[in-house]
């Protein structure tokens, strides 16, 4: 199962790091704020194209941004590889690309728009060496990946329309680890409110509930929750939590106010059900509402699901042998620090999905940048992890 030095010195000769960096400035140069990556999307599709690969443009319930897909297959059958991205990046002033001192920066460097450039590479490199004998490899990179602007269901559609391999790897900015498990998350939204309109507060109504007080109420059973879901913990990923990361409420300190607004997340460890999670946070907020006669509106908004690899997944040990053969030691296992596509292409479709990209920084700030060394990396230990597991096994028998 291991690569030979002479599997590595082919591919690696495939890897063309100029054309692998000109990639990923193409791809960040086109802002592509999640919900409006069309144009993003628009520019991967062409690039592949020009080279010709057949690519595929899966709607897949949001026309503004298409999906783009490419299959890449061998002759003689075998597993699918899949690699998968998003072209999406978080609502922040937008930063142009900049090559300098080994690194790339601007707006989706990091997260993860050289991560798909370094896929891409891979699978031009499979396809210029000849190097995989069997199977094929699917390249998938879609929107609506960044909460909250987006909701994963662009994904959700791909994976149920079978844009779906027999495993995934996923290059985002995570390679200290093998991420083994991952708690799933959501956001939770409450708002308290009374019926009557805003007044001074010695006209007070004093058969309206006090929404602020309700608000402390909900912190208090919130903070009860919290300490009891501590008990469950798993020592990689953590413990279950549920957190209240905002409280509003009142406009000055002598009116009476109509609303407060609380918000936080709720995470929770394998094994625990996303729709016992919900019920749960409903009901403690139902009988907060029921004991103090306010209304309380609660929104829920799913994350990802919780993430488990299945260690004895064949595509592991072959992942890992690809990394050893590359780095010269051993990737260690660990936790997903945070929830990411491939908690959904185990909840989903139930395949092995390793998160592993580049080295890279400043996601989710104005300072992105992603190492330049490290993205020919990747595009290496990508195409290599292809050739050592898609020419085994039929189909999608994993
Ligand atoms: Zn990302």
């Amino acid at each position: 199962m291991n690569p030979t030095p002479q599997q590595i010195e082919r591919l690696r000769r495939g890897i063309n790091r100029e054309r692998l960096v000109n990639t990923a400035v193409r791809l960040v140069e086109v802002p592509s704020r999640t919900g409006a990556a069309g144009a993003a999307a628009d520019r991967l599709a062409h690039i592949l194209e020009s080279e010709g690969f057949p690519v595929e443009r899966p709607v897949s319930g949001h026309p503004a941004a298409p999906a783009v897909a490419v299959r890449f297959a061998a002759a003689a059958p075998g597993r699918t590889l899949q690699f998968n991205g998003h072209l999406d990046t978080v609502h922040l002033p937008f930063v142009p690309p900049g090559v300098a001192d080994g690194r790339l920066t601007g707006s989706g460097s990091a997260d993860m728009k050289a991560g798909i450039a370094a896929a891409v590479e891979a699978l031009r490199a499979l396809r210029e060496t000849g190097a995989l004998t069997g199977g094929s490899v699917l390249l998938t990179a879609h929107d609506l990946h960044e909460t909250p602007w987006g909701d994963g269901s662009q994904l959700d559609q791909l994976i149920r329309a079978g844009y779906v391999g027999d495993a995934v790897l996923l290059p985002e900015y995570l390679n200290d680890r093998l991420p083994v498990i991952g708690r799933g998350g959501l956001t939770w939204k409450a708002s308290i409110r009374r019926p009557g309109p805003p007044v001074h507060e010695v006209m007070r109504p004093r058969d309206e509930p006090n929404v602020i007080a309700v608000g402390a109420r909900v912190v208090e059973a919130l903070t009860q929750l919290d300490r009891r879901l501590s008990t469950h913990s798993h020592p990689q990923a953590g413990a279950e939590s549920v957190f209240v990361g905002q409280i509003h409420s009142g406009e000055i300190f002598n009116q009476y106010p109509q609303e407060c607004r609380l918000e936080g997340t709720r995470r929770w460890l394998p094994g625990t059900k996303r729709a016992d999670v919900e019920r749960e946070l409903r009901e403690l907020l139902a009988g907060v509402a029921r004991d103090t006669g306010a209304a309380i509106a609660t929104e829920l908004h799913l994350m990802r699901d919780s993430f488990v690899l299945k260690e004895d997944d064949p595509f592991v040990a072959v992942f890992r042998g690809a990394y050893e053969a590359l780095a010269g030691r051993s990737l260690p296992v660990g936790a997903k620090p945070f929830c990411d596509d491939g908690n959904t292409f185990w909840s989903l479709a139930d395949v092995p999905a390793i998160t592993h990209g580049p080295t890279a920084g400043g996601a989710h700030t104005l300072d992105e940048w992603v190492s330049l060394d490290d993205l020919e990396r990747i595009a290496l230990l990508y195409a290599l992890t292809a050739t050592l597991y898609c020419p085994h096994g039929g189909g999608s028998d994993g």
